[in-house]
């Protein structure tokens, strides 16, 4: 269990600020407990000052995609089925709207750049994530990638963007199938290509291997999973 879970338990941190798996606990134990929470949500409101403010105090976590292009296809994603192989950009009137509606209420929790899509094939992402830290200052900013079009310059200019943290998951394929060794080499052969010394890794046997290093105040890890052995959340949105 990560620190940042762990901390999530603790009663002084709010709502928004909780890590996914300890949400819902949080929130049935506050529930009984804090009428304000009963009076804001179960008051019918349709006022959008009110509504705003539910928003703000009980989201967690935004999956903002903005590209619908992924150019894997692993076999434990839907994309498997669905592929999605048109590099669709959000409207940019549209992804301004919402950074607008976010500005006005001070969002400050965090928003995570993907969902089923491969965020680093957007050609517009560094621009999107300047305009993501200038305007909502105190968001923590992150993405799932596959790491295929991650290389030193694209990590440099990641970090001078404002970009928290990126979380790079080397996937195996159906035919590849999960072992130490050759996770352990994929992760090397990642920091070699990157250019980075590679970290102290922590090593799972046989379920996964996960590795982290802070590239200026930038946060990146680097993992690899035996979701044959797991199966895989892609319903929540994890890679
Ligand atoms: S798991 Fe990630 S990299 Fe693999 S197909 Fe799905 S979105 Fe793409």
């Amino acid at each position: 269990m990560k620190q940042y879970e762990l901390d999530s338990r603790n009663e002084g941190i709010p709502l928004n600020k909780t890590a996914g798996r300890f949400y819902f606990e949080k929130f049935i134990n506050n529930f009984s407990s804090n009428k304000d929470i009963t009076k804001l949500l179960f008051n019918g409101t349709t006022d959008n000052k009110q509504s705003k403010e539910i928003f703000k105090r009980f989201v967690c976590i935004i999956n903002l995609e903005t590209n619908a292009y992924c150019n894997r296809h692993c076999h434990y994603c839907p994309l498997n089925i669905f592929e999605r192989k048109n590099n669709i950009n959000i409207d940019d009137k549209l992804f301004l709207k919402i950074i607008n509606e976010l500005e006005s209420i001070q969002y400050s929790s965090t928003i995570s750049l993907n969902l089923y899509n491969e965020p680093l094939s957007d050609t517009k992402i560094f621009e999107r994530i300047k305009i993501i830290k200038t305007r909502l200052k105190n968001v923590f900013l992150r993405f799932n990638s596959n790491g295929d079009f991650l290389d030193i310059a694209t990590l440099k200019k990641l970090e001078s963007c404002g970009l928290d943290s990126i979380n790079i998951t080397l996937h195996t394929t159906k035919i590849n199938t999960y072992n130490d060794t050759n996770s352990k080499e994929k992760i090397d052969k990642f920091y070699q290509k990157l250019k980075l010394d590679k970290p102290q890794y922590i090593i799972t046997s046989n379920k996964n291997i996960t590795s982290n290093i802070q590239f200026g105040t930038l946060n990146m890890i680097v993992n690899t999973t035996n979701w044959d052995l797991y199966g895989n959340d892609r319903g929540g949105g994890g890679e």
